[in-house]
């Protein structure tokens, strides 16, 4: 198995995990609350010892053995399906022993199918209600269809317990899913959008910034840095290329601390970086690339005492002639390169 399968596993775990968890939780409330209303209806229906003991069993035993049935198994959240499946026949059978006393059927009924929708949308709805029905005709029919629809004060007051608490618990859950969801997407985004190595925007990210801000006329009095390491190939042969990757690393950590809010700076290659500095003239600029440049140069690096990088930048001058990121790299490029002619290590701007 590699490290991504059980990375896979260990989530697919976890979430089964707090699957079985919610519906433990669910499960324990709902049949708590509802023993209430059952035992208050079965009591005035006078009803037979052994179906007490259905009760007790259903309301306090039931939802532990669920649990304890859905968390030994191998395939969690399958186990648990069924163990919802086993709720439906059980809620259908209550609904004929309780002889179809109107309020607390449809309230005990529409507790659960409420239950289902938030565990799992409607897929486990269809089938749960569709089982229910079947359960409760049987049960029904095995009972000699004796039905007593109407729900008096007493009754309805053991209702309210379920009927306020039930609907908040779900609310919350719901909630603090929809808030993990919220967080998992910023995540998502921030990974696919950040180079890992350098914590700089990766290429595609960057550029789609850089065009956000030209159409929204920011980069009028905007400065373009596109700075490359010099030599870095000779680093990586001499020096190996976890060396050359802490090399990516501090440049992007000299690039990140030289920037404002606003700035916009990515990787914009193998040991290439686009910046774009916002609200500048070209000599606040040309002293951030100088700044950057020699940082880099007085760097240390770890693993290679004896190594010094250094950087070779082109500066471009936005405006509104820019049309989008491709032509203005092109002009630092040819800015960048023309540094590296003139002997590397320095800072060009576009003339
Ligand atoms: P110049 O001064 O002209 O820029 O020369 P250079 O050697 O820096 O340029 P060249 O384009 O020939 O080499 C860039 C090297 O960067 C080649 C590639 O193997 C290396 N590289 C690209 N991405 C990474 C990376 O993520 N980690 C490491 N260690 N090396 C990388
Ligand atoms: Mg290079």
């Amino acid at each position: 198995m590699t490290a991504t399968d059980t990375r896979r596993t260990a989530i697919t775990d976890e979430r089964a995990r707090r699957f079985v968890a919610r519906a433990h939780g669910l499960r324990t409330l709902g049949f708590t609350l509802s023993t209430l209303i059952l035992g208050t209806v079965l009591y005035r229906n006078a009803a037979p010892a052994p179906i007490w003991g259905l009760l007790v069993a259903h309301g306090y035993v039931w939802p532990h053995l669920a649990r304890l049935h859905a968390r030994f198994s191998r395939d969690p959240a399958r186990l648990e399906q069924f163990n919802v499946m086993a709720d439906a026949v059980m809620i259908g059978v209550w609904i004929a022993l309780i002889r179809f006393n109107l309020l607390p059927s449809v309230l005990i009924a529409t507790m659960f199918a409420m239950a289902l929708i938030a565990i799992d949308g409607t897929r486990l709805l269809v089938r749960g209600s569709a089982l229910l029905v079947v359960a409760c005709g049987v049960a029904a029919a095995l009972t000699g269809f004796s039905i007593a629809p109407r729900t008096d004060m007493i009754e309805l007051l053991a209702c309210l317990p379920l009927l306020l608490v039930f609907p908040l618990a779900l609310a919350t859950i719901t909630h603090r899913l929809a808030r993990r969801v919220q967080t998992q997407n910023r995540q998502l985004f921030q990974m696919s959008s950040i180079d890992s190595l350098s914590g700089l925007l990766n290429r595609r990210h960057w550029e789609d910034a850089v065009n956000a801000a030209l159409a929204r006329h920011c980069c009028d009095d905007a400065v373009m840095l596109l700075i490359d390491i010099d030599n870095f190939k000779q680093v990586n042969d001499q020096h190996g290329h976890t060396v050359g990757d802490e090399v990516v690393r501090k440049v992007g950590a000299i690039i990140r601390n030289s920037l404002r809010d606003g700035d916009l700076a990515g990787r914009y290659g193998g040991d290439e970086f686009g910046v774009v500095l916002c609200g500048v003239g070209v000599h606040a600029a040309a002293a951030v690339a100088e700044r950057i440049r020699s940082s880099v140069a007085c760097s240390l690096v770890e693993r290679a005492p004896g190594l010094r990088c250094t950087l070779s930048i082109g500066l471009a001058r936005g405006g509104a002639a820019i049309g989008s990121a491709s032509e203005w790299v092109k002009e630092a490029d040819a800015a960048m390169y023309r540094a590296k002619l003139a002997g590397r290590n320095r800072l060009v701007a576009a003339t």
